[in-house]
């Protein structure tokens, strides 16, 4: 008799995106025709640059001639495009090998996926509020999870703890749905608790692209010690609009060795076995993305959203109200004004100011209490949220 994985049965619903939703649902069958600002939203609005689109359009090309056709491609990724990145990490003083650059489709595959390399007694440390995908794909494989809770007083980028000590450490940063951003010595601190506890960190890196401010790292093999001690996973769906085109990559050092094993043979030897590559039409548009031209053009985009998250936080700071992130992140993360609770502030923003954002509680229990704004929706929508918020609060 087939016996399913019960860890299943131990997810807890998700019930954040639902919920919203059907409120948005029920308050547009009582306002019918009512325009609503959504400041909710995960994913992006401005379509792919003009390079990538010609480069597309050019391996499009390529799969119609018999000389220039591709069929499967190599498991960890065409080499030019591991090159290009491995270039591009250079070009930031971050020396790797272009081996050490794997192609993948997505950081959400590749962050379920990569636990494939941990043993299922392995402990994960999570801090909250966080990224769902970050417990639930330890749940699915059965690990203890440590919570590590985040909060104002330390900016919500918490020091590493040795009442938390685990084998598997989370770090998003810039960080989903906070939008902080964790400085060179908080990191070293995070990569020296790592590496004395033999612990392997998963940085995942999706949102470096909207750090501005030089003297933070965009790459966790900024700091010393990260090589022996971390793997990052990044994601071209935010830098450049490619949450529907889906190229990610990730980053696994060579000098990353526990007990005896490299992880990055054994990525290649899972790659190999569990994936056919990733297609030579979309690494072609994701090379774009780094060639002069490309990354002016994708920082004109990530320029339009950066300025939206700055309407948002003028006006929270108009109003007073405390917030981390938008300045090195498309999120802001507010207190909810008047001591409101983040599911109470919701439905007061949504059938007072017609605004929608996403309660923090919906991200873990210390996000009550907080709200989660993004910068992905258009100029027009946010100018007007941000008037309304102001009207509502001021
Ligand atoms: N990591 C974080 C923190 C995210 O917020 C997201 C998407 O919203 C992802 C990973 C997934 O990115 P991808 O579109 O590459 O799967």
């Amino acid at each position: 008799m087939n016996k399913p994985n019960m860890h299943y049965a131990e997810l807890k619903d998700s019930y954040l995106f639902y919920n919203i939703s059907q409120k948005i649902k029920a308050y547009l069958e009582q306002n019918p025709g009512t325009h609503l600002y959504r400041m909710g939203i995960g994913d992006v609005s401005r379509p792919l640059c003009e390079e990538v689109i010609k480069a597309l359009h050019g391996a499009v090309d390529d799969q119609a001639g018999a000389e220039t056709f591709h069929g499967y491609m190599p498991e960890q990724g065409a080499p030019f495009l591991r090159e290009t990145i491995a270039k591009h990490y250079a070009s930031r003083g971050v020396k790797l090998e272009s081996d050490e650059v794997f192609v993948s489709s997505g950081a959400s595959d590749e962050l379920g996926d990569i636990l494939d390399l941990f043993d299922r007694e392995n402990s994960a440390l999570v801090i909250e509020p966080a990224y769902p995908a970050y417990v639930d794909a330890n749940v699915i494989a059965g690990r203890k999870i440590v919570h590590l809770p985040a909060g104002r007083k330390n900016g919500f980028l918490p020091s590493p703890s040795e009442d938390a000590v685990a084998d598997i450490i989370y770090i998003c940063s810039p960080n989903n749905p906070t939008g902080a951003v964790f400085n060179k010595v908080q990191l070293k601190e995070w990569v020296d608790f790592a590496n004395k506890n033999g612990s392997v960190i998963l940085f995942d890196a999706a949102y470096e692209a909207f750090i501005e401010d030089d003297t933070l790292p965009r790459s966790i093999f900024e700091i010393e010690g990260a090589r022996t001690c971390a793997i990052e996973i990044c994601s071209l769906s935010k830098t450049a609009g490619f949450t529907g085109t889906r190229l990610g990559y990730t980053v696994i050092p060579k000098d990353l060795v526990r007990e005896g094993l490299r992880f990055n043979d054994m990525w290649v030897r899972n790659r190999t076995t569990k994936t056919n590559g990733v297609s030579y039409i979309i690494q072609r548009g994701g090379a774009a993305v780094f060639t002069d031209e490309g990354r002016r053009q994708i920082m004109e985009n990530i320029r339009y959203y950066k300025n939206n998250a700055k309407i948002l936080t003028d006006a929270l700071d108009e109003l007073g109200i405390w917030y981390t992130g938008g300045k090195n992140a498309p999120y802001v993360w507010m207190e909810c004004p008047k001591g409101l609770k983040s599911w109470e502030l919701f439905d007061i923003l949504l059938t007072k100011a017609q605004v929608v954002g996403t309660p923090g509680e919906g991200f873990g229990a210390c996000g009550e209490g907080y709200f989660r704004f993004s910068s992905f929706g258009s100029r027009e929508d946010t100018v007007e949220a941000a008037e309304r918020i102001k009207k509502l609060f001021g």
